[in-house]
């Protein structure tokens, strides 16, 4: 009997975590398994790690204040570096027992080990000892999130071929560095290299950065690379890696030859679906081996849901709203049974990017007649305090005014976007902004920069018109 569930999700990161948490707190019996760490990715080698280590980058190396003082007081690599990782390995310690708490304090039950989905439906899950336990659930959900794509033409057993699991294994800072993947990942690490005194070289099949970012934050954050002598290749991968003295010889499809000593490949995911027995029961997977689902992210198998990063790569923010969806449609929860429409994304270099609603490409392909506010964060009162900049920028519908996307690129971006995205959320327009009072002195005081920026272009489009 105690082994009957209402709910039981496979994988304890936010997808798992928020739904069988929800679940609970709605009375339905839960419990999530996992066969690593509680939180999954975020807690292991990907939000938590990768962000600590990125302030840590940013306090060693005085990056960010060197350009404002004109002295850059850093630490050396060699003393920084032992120091960055025991913060890096403290910070996840803490997350993971914060989220084992969390789900504890749900009355969700935590059960370590691997699940699989028998032919009966049944969960079983193979303990570390090898024992195994049988669990009876009403409701599944998968949620095994995703994990490196290797490509089989390069080697990960050579050293100083990393993937983003691996890569803080490193044990020293790179002094060059290839970077393969030019999104989000891929910034991120390229900021923390370099702020660390690395030399870095970014490839990249595509033709930008940040490809779902609006393009000209993309094009501000290349700027910025070029600056800092980041070499940039665009639309080329490596062909072949090979040890080559101390370092290593990397081939490109461009036909360059480069001589790093460490390869970051940071291009693309795989979602974990082997071993779960998806298809005793049925579950269909695209070409890509991800799992299908529909709008209520139920699989083609009868009470077995799917959510996160197993469905395609995503955002924590964006798995953990999966999961919650599901779990509302599943026990008829009744909270909004459906995804934010207006997702907000980041991407964490230094500066940060963020953005939430549309970009101007996607205004121009959907035929939209709108108009652009900007404003520079060097400008605002609190950017000429701190000496840092930036641009903000408020993507409105010419006929109603109404703001349909916030884009920034700043120190703190992750935070001001989310200003604009409730505008957005709450069918807001540039008046609404216009008329706000914000503290001053923030960043944030630049929506009204842009907004009024936005309103005066729009103003002097119509009087041109009418002339
Ligand atoms: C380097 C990096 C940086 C990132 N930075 C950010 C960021 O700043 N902000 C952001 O929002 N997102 C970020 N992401 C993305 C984010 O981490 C993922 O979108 C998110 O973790 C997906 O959540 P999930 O629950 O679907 O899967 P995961 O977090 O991957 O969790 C899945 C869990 O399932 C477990 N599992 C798998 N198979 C089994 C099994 N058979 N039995 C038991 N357990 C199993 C795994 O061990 C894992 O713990 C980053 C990703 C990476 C790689």
């Amino acid at each position: 009997m105690t082994d009957a569930y209402d709910l039981v999700a496979i994988g304890a990161g936010p997808a798992g975590e928020s739904a069988t948490e929800l679940a609970s707190f709605f009375g339905h019996r839960s419990a999530v398994i996992e066969r690593a760490r509680p939180g999954g990715t975020v807690t292991t080698t990907g939000g938590a790690p990768t962000k600590t280590l990125r302030e840590a980058a940013l306090y060693f190396s005085g990056l960010s204040e060197g350009d404002v003082y004109g002295v850059r007081i850093s630490t050396p690599p060699e003393i920084a570096t032992d120091i960055i990782r025991k913060r890096t390995g403290s910070v996840c310690d803490l997350l993971q027992k914060v989220t084992a708490e969390n789900i504890a304090k749900n009355d969700v039950d935590y059960i370590e080990g691997s699940a699989r989905i028998d032919k009966d439906g049944r969960v079983t899950v193979t303990a570390h000892d090898g024992s195994k336990r049988k669990l009876h659930a009403k409701v599944i959900l998968i949620a095994t999130g995703s994990r490196p794509f290797r490509p089989t033409n390069l080697s990960f057993d050579i050293p100083g071929v990393c993937d983003t699991d691996t890569i803080m294994d490193r044990g020293r800072v790179p002094k060059d560095i290839v970077i393969v993947g030019g999104g989000p990942v891929g910034v991120e690490f390229a900021t923390i290299c370099h702020a660390l005194g690395a030399k870095v070289t970014l490839v990249d099949r595509g033709t930008r950065l940040m490809n779902m970012m609006d393009r000209e934050l993309s094009d501000c954050m290349e700027e910025l690379f070029r600056k800092w002598c980041v070499t940039i290749f665009f639309g080329s991968m490596p062909e072949s890696i090979r040890a080559k003295g101390d370092g290593l010889e990397v081939k490109l499809s461009n036909e360059e030859r480069l001589f790093p000593d460490t390869v970051l490949f940071a291009a693309g995911r795989v979602a974990n679906t082997e071993g779960l027995g998806l298809e005793t029961v049925g579950i269909a997977l695209d070409s890509r081996g991800q799992i299908l689902v529909d709008e209520k992210f139920r699989t083609s198998a009868e009470g077995i849901y799917a959510a996160g990063d197993v469905l395609g790569p995503t955002l924590a923010s964006i798995a953990m709203e999966q999961g919650r969806v599901a779990i509302c449609h599943a026990f008829g929860i009744p909270f909004e049974g459906i995804v934010d429409p207006c997702p907000v994304s980041a991407v964490y270099g230094m500066p940060e990017v963020s953005g939430a609603g549309l970009t101007e490409e996607q205004c121009r392909e959907r035929g939209l007649d709108y108009e652009v506010g900007r404003a520079n964060l060097a400008l605002t009162p609190r950017g000429a305090i701190a000496g840092r900049g930036g641009l903000l920028k408020l993507i409105f519908l010419k006929g109603d005014r109404k703001l349909v996307g916030v884009h920034c690129i700043c120190d703190l971006a992750s935070e001001i976007v989310g200003i604009g995205q409730m505008v957005i959320r709450c069918g807001g327009t540039m008046n609404t902004i216009a008329n706000m009072s914000m503290n001053t002195p923030t960043y944030s005081y630049a929506y009204k920069y842009a907004a009024f920026d936005g309103l005066r272009r729009l103003v002097s489009r119509e009087s041109e018109a009418h002339v």
